[in-house]
């Protein structure tokens, strides 16, 4: 256990503000409003006042639409205090990944003392638990800056992930307790700096105490990626020598100097790779890990039984919750399965407000009256919400487009589990079928698969309205536990998984289907690779690595074009649900 005072400090702090959550909020929102009632944007609800009430009553409740004509304008380089009164230094872009098209939002140097703060609180909980890891050895995180942009003001926007990779205070840290050489992180190709970072955490592999990234999505890239280089790799190190397509001279020049000819790591690494079945594999190639820190939560789900598979038991840690708008919470159990993770909200990272949800698709919407949203501490048990945020650098009342449960409080703060995305929706009808109801259904459809050793590697889907009636359309890849390329499952399992996903779908979607409204679901099985092949698609076209996740819906015809030209193999439903 560590006991310095960073440790103390950070748990101090996490103790004081959720034991004065409602003072931490009227006094943060009475800030923000004090600094910026004389706004443009403000000034039009509330003509220069300051007071709660009237910030509740008149200004709206608003998405990113609403506001991106302010946005860019200050991007455009309008100097006038737009949104809000202090600079902005530079913009987050949001991936874009989760639905929708990627979002610039103001930053301010307050955002980055929030963020130092968030960090302290955050490691300090991670030490609670593992001690010192810095003390112990390095860290392999997988970490990918993207390019930034720049608007037409000057000011650059990157993703929050980027923004964090170029702080100092991060890099002198990263210099000395880190895998990955900060060339290889910031190199603009994913595949040269995906090699790098994986040959610098196997020459280092008995100093790896953890293995990391930000969402699970980049850690079973990596994984992926080591099954298709596993050997040039090892060839590397036996030789000494880097690979010629290792081309950008960032990555050469940081990963050459550790390179050492070493045939006794390469014939181990070779050893444990040249295994049939990877399971277990991270485990050991990195013996001395102690977990592996991802977000597994809401759409990342859906690894937790692949990357079980490949950690050797080791614990899953999904600790963080946040976005390019602000930091949220923190999971202070981090030892909890993945899906009983709930996240602390931290009541000085941002004003919240969450407004009640109805998630129970068989009974009434909500009245006008319960959908007005409600302050931090008047959350309810078990009740769902959407999360608004009110933050010191320009949003107000913003919807962030997740879907929370109240799952409990630590000491007066609520504490959530995240549910979904309030956007993702499957429909052909009246049927609306979320995130959340979608996860659900596919983890009771993959059951059949089980006990034949297949993994469900990835999924997604959409619906396919080109024929009448129109159907749902999953895609799935599969993998052999035993790491056999050549999969085939019989037909009659695969309908089978079809048929149990329509059972499993909420009693709207049932009924059209009876009903012959909606036609049978349709399965198509994706080559080894494909959802990988997905992720490079995405950050081709300018999604953040760092920050991908994988769409549990797909938006665009283009993106359902990519999946279907790997499709191997389509299975439908053979009977409709009971
Ligand atoms: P971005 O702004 O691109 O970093 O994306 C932020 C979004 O990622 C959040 O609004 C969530 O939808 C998702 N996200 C972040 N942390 C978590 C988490 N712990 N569990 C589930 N989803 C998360």
């Amino acid at each position: 256990m560590a006991t310095t005072n960073e440790l103390e400090d950070g748990l101090k702090m996490i103790e004081e503000l959720t034991a004065n959550a409602e003072q931490i909020q009227e006094q943060l929102l009475a800030q923000i409003l004090d600094r910026n009632a004389g706004t443009e944007y403000l000034s039009r609800f509330l003509s220069g006042k300051t007071d709660k009430e009237l910030f509740k009553m008149k200004v709206p409740v608003v998405s990113y639409e609403y506001i991106k004509p302010y946005i860019d304008r200050i991007a455009n380089g309008d100097k006038s205090n737009i949104l809000l009164a202090e600079s902005v230094i530079e913009f987050h872009r949001s991936s874009g990944t989760s639905g929708g098209k990627p979002k610039l939002i103001p930053v301010t140097a307050e955002t980055h003392n929030l963020r130092a703060l968030y960090f302290t609180m955050l490691a300090s909980v991670m030490k609670r638990q593992f001690g010192n890891v810095d003390q112990q050895g390095k860290r392999l995180e997988f970490l990918f800056a993207k390019q930034e942009i720049e608007t037409p003001s000057g000011l650059k926007a990157r993703s929050v992930s980027t923004s964090f990779y170029m702080d100092q205070g991060f890099r002198n840290i990263l210099s000395k307790h880190y895998t990955s050489p900060i060339e290889a992180i910031f190199c603009s190709d994913p595949n040269q700096s995906m090699y790098c970072q994986l040959l610098a955490g196997l020459l280092q592999r008995d100093e790896v105490v953890l293995v990391a990234s930000n969402f699970a999505t980049v850690v079973l890239r990596a994984i992926k990626f080591l099954e298709d280089y596993w050997k040039e790799l090892c060839s590397d190190i036996r030789s000494g020598q880097l690979s010629g397509w290792i081309t950008d001279s960032g990555c050469r020049n940081a990963v050459s100097p550790i390179l050492e000819p070493n045939p006794r790591l390469a014939d181990s690494i070779q050893n444990i790779c040249g295994c049939k079945s990877w399971d277990g594999i991270i485990k050991k190639l990195w013996p001395k890990a102690k977990f592996i820190g991802s977000v597994t939560t809401g759409v990342m789900s859906q690894y937790v039984d692949t990357l079980k598979f490949y950690s050797g038991g080791l614990p899953l840690v999904s600790a963080f919750y946040g976005g390019s708008e602000a930091f949220y919470g923190i999971n202070l159990e981090i030892l909890t399965e993945p899906s009983h993770v709930s996240y602390t909200f931290l009541p000085n990272m941002a004003y919240f407000e969450f407004l009640p949800v109805n998630k129970d698709k068989d009974t009434l919407p909500m009245s006008q009256e319960d959908v007005e949203p409600v302050d931090f501490i008047n959350v309810k048990l078990d009740q769902y919400y959407e999360l608004l945020v009110t933050t010191s650098a320009g949003l107000y009342r913003y919807k962030v487009g997740d879907v929370l449960r109240v799952t409990g409080f630590h000491n007066t703060t609520p504490q959530f589990q995240f549910v979904e995305r309030q956007n993702v929706i499957l429909s052909i009808d009246s049927d609306k079928t979320s995130e959340a109801d979608l996860l659900k259904a596919v983890t009771e459809a993959k059951t059949p698969l089980d006990p034949l050793g297949v993994i469900l590697v990835g999924h997604t889907s959409y619906a396919d309205t080109s024929s009448i009636p129109g159907h749902y359309v999953l895609f799935w890849e599969l993998k052999a536990k035993e790491g056999n390329d050549r999969l085939e499952v019989d037909p009659r399992i695969m309908e089978e998984c079809c048929y149990r996903m329509e059972e499993s779908l909420n009693y709207i979607y049932r009924s059209y289907r009876k009903q012959n409204a909606i036609a049978a679901l349709e399965l198509r099985v994706v080559k080894q690779g494909s959802f990988v092949a997905l992720m490079d698609y995405y950050v081709s076209r300018g999604a953040p690595v760092s920050q991908y996740k994988t769409p549990s819906c797909l938006n665009s015809k283009e993106d359902v074009e990519f999946l279907n030209s790997e499709v191997m193999g389509k299975f439908f439903s053979p009977k409709p649900p009971m």
